[in-house]
């Protein structure tokens, strides 16, 4: 059974840490909690606020509307004291001095109520009653407003739209009243024209909100008193329907692309809607900084929540695994020093961590156990090799030499260990050294290689180095076996065969060349001379080009050899030989020996005068070397004979019969007294 532990390395380099991990699901928990307070908090702060706002409008709303009443009805309450007064009710029918009287009482009146700017009455037949103010002529109060306005609305009071005074620029409104005659109609109007600036200064007050004022409609609708001048007589759309059904309620409308929300209630006693109104913004604004506020607090909370939950999680559940994995990683790589101080917390996953830890801890004894024992066997087993082995790390440094190698390179069995193995390589082959490691350790082994080696004492020899890599469990390579030998004498018989060989091959090239020269005279042999013939005669029959044929022959020369000997014989034809070379002086004419005695010469692109020329010049060469011959009859000096042919015209067909013609010519010149040339016509 396989008890080894094996370990996942892809575990070595985790992707995420559980540190992050527990950090992240804490604070995604802790927004979620934060969005979902934010978004209830936001809701209960959005509703009370906009309670709120209701109240405090309804508020200021029940204010104005009690101050309007408590207002008119003081107006309301005088304008139905005159109403009772009879002589203010007919005065129509009285004389000038009851007017006087009804007069007096307006002013008394008027005095007594600082609100109150004109107290007057008008009648259908055009009696006017009014202090301080003689009406022009014509002057018909029936046709004015408020007349109009209370005879509309009898037997109630009127109360009209305000108007500004011209004078004063005060604010004034009118209120009036029918007065009902004796007879049982209704025959003038008294009226009061009162002041309301105070009403119109207390729409512009506010209670809570900046923005907050009141404004005033009458019974259609239409603004009346507005804090905005501009607004007055417009009437709101968004209120209409609101406005026709309850005498109270809340509506929002917006102005100006401003949204507002308002509060209207009806004063029974003036028919006025008071509308009292906030900006929507100004609730909102508190409430959406209420809830920022909120939110980043809570959000600050969940986040060191989020944080200390993790730090507690990590310390109690990740953390013994982060250590149990450094353990485990200090024990792949060998790191006997590793202390193991952390506590491992008393939990499931501590317990298990330390229990792994131990498991570890234990496989790495049994390793390093397992490990020196094969250490050891090793060394043993190195020690005892004949061959030269070294075991070096990746870098070249030697770890362990085999005793054959402390002898092979001087060394003593302590030195080697330590030292680096391009220590043992001559200094020109480190390049080449190097770059055969690297391709080792990239899987592509150069297979032996020989270096120049150095041993202790700097002499040199020559190694053949067998080399390969020791992998890890994981594949990985770790050292180096070097197994160097001695191949000095082998190199030497390598040299040996080599310079063997030369020499072999030097022969062969002079065997070759003899092969086409002539060995007694160094010309070129009858073999050559057959070869360029054939060469020559395909060119002429080619080209039509002429070329001619000398063949020559030393005239006696059977006696020349009995008489001087045969050496002799040699060394005249030695002379010979030189004197044909010095007198044939072109590149392409080419001096063969025939065999024996005789010679022949080819002479491209040259005609029957031209070889005729170089033949007496051959003849006259000879002569003059004056070689002695005693038993010559023709000369006393060595002579010879030459016959010429002459390829032209197309007539051969074939180099071997321009020969025998130039052999038929040398016969000539020997039948015709030797010493001589002839030249052979072409007969056949
Ligand atoms: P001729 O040609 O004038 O008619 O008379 P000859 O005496 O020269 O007659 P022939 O050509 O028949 O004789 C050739 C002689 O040349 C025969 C032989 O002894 C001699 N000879 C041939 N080859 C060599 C050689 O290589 N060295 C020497 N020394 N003599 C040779
Ligand atoms: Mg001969
Ligand atoms: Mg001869």
């Amino acid at each position: 059974m396989n008890k080894e532990i094996i370990i996942n390395t892809r575990s070595s380099f985790p992707k995420s840490s559980i540190n992050r991990e527990i950090f992240q699901s804490s604070a995604l928990l802790a927004l979620i909690v934060v969005a979902v307070f934010g978004l209830f908090l936001s809701t209960i702060l959005y509703y009370s606020e906009i309670s709120k706002a209701h109240t405090v409008i309804n508020r200021t709303n029940r204010a104005v509307v009690f101050s309007i009443e408590g207002y008119f009805a003081e107006i309301m309450n005088t304008l139905m004291v005159l109403e009772e007064n009879k002589e203010i009710r007919e005065a129509m029918a009285l004389d000038a001095e009851a007017h006087q009287r009804i007069l007096d009482g307006y002013r008394s009146f008027s005095r007594s109520n600082k609100n109150i700017a004109f107290i007057y009455s008008g009648y259908e037949n055009g009696l006017m009653l009014i202090n301080n103010y003689t009406p022009p002529e014509g002057f018909d109060p029936t046709t004015r407003p408020w007349y109009r306005a209370a005879m509309a609305i009898k037997p109630e009071t009127s109360v009209g739209l305000p108007y500004q005074e011209i004078k004063s620029k005060e604010w004034l409104v009118s209120t009036s009243r029918a007065l009902k005659q004796s007879g049982g109609g209704y025959g003038g109007v008294v009226a009061i024209d009162c002041l309301i600036d105070q009403v119109v200064h207390l729409l512009a007050q506010h209670d809570e909100y900046k923005t907050e004022f009141s404004f005033v409609m009458d019974r259609s609708g239409k603004i009346i008193m507005h804090p905005d001048q501009v607004l007055l007589g417009k009437s709101l759309p968004e209120m209409k329907e609101a406005f026709q059904q309850d005498s109270n309620g809340d509506f929002t409308y917006r102005i100006d692309n401003v949204e507002n929300f308002a509060h209207y209630s009806r004063s029974t006693s003036t028919g006025w809607t008071v509308v009292t109104v906030v900006e929507k913004r100004e609730i909102l604004h508190p409430i959406i900084l209420q809830v920022l506020f909120l939110v980043s607090l809570t959000g600050v909370i969940a986040v060191l929540l989020g944080l200390a939950q993790s730090t507690l999680l990590s310390r109690r559940l990740s953390r013994p695994l982060v250590e149990l994995d450094r353990k485990i990683k200090s024990i792949i790589a060998g790191d006997e020093l590793y202390a193991d101080e952390y506590v491992y917390p008393n939990n499931e996953i501590g317990i298990i961590a330390q229990e792994i830890g131990q498991l570890a801890e234990k496989e790495l004894d049994a390793k390093t156990r397992a490990l020196q024992a094969s250490e050891e066997t090793y060394k043993t087993i190195l020690m005892a090799s004949p061959d030269d082995i070294t075991i070096a790390d990746l870098s070249g440094c030697v770890i362990m030499v085999s005793e054959a190698a402390n002898k092979m390179f001087g060394y003593d069995p302590e030195e080697g260990p330590g030292m680096s193995i391009m220590d043992f390589i001559f200094p020109e082959d480190h390049e080449r050294a190097r770059a055969n490691m690297v391709k080792m350790l990239h899987g592509n082994y150069p297979g032996p290689n020989e270096y120049r080696a150095i041993r202790k004492d700097k002499s040199c020899f020559d190694i053949e180095v067998k080399s390969a890599l020791i992998r890890d469990r994981q594949g990985n390579p770790f050292r180096m076996v070097l197994i160097a030998r001695d191949i000095t004498r082998r190199k030497k018989t390598e040299q040996q065969i080599q310079e063997l060989v030369r020499q072999l091959e030097i022969e062969r090239d002079l065997a070759q060349s003899n092969s086409l020269t002539d060995s007694l005279t160094g010309l070129s042999n009858r073999r050559f001379f057959d070869n360029a013939l054939r060469a020559e005669f395909s060119r002429h029959k080619r080209s039509g080009s002429q070329f001619s044929l000398i063949m020559l022959d030393v005239d006696h020369f059977k006696k020349y050899n009995d008489h001087y000997g045969h050496l002799a014989g040699d060394d005249c034809l030695r002379q010979l030989a030189i004197t044909l070379r010095t007198v044939v002086g072109r590149d392409l004419d080419i001096i063969a020996r025939y065999g024996g005695e005789e010679f022949v010469i080819i002479l491209p692109d040259t005609n029957r005068q031209g070889a005729a020329i170089l033949a007496e010049r051959i003849g006259e060469a000879m002569l003059k070397l004056a070689l002695p011959h005693a038993k010559s009859d023709i000369s006393e000096f060595v002579t010879i004979s030459l016959g010429i042919a002459t390829a032209a015209d197309h007539i051969l067909t074939d180099g071997s019969q321009l020969v025998a013609l130039a052999d038929q010519a040398l016969y000539q010149a020997k039948k015709n007294g030797r010493n001589r040339y002839e030249v052979m016509p072409v007969t056949i």
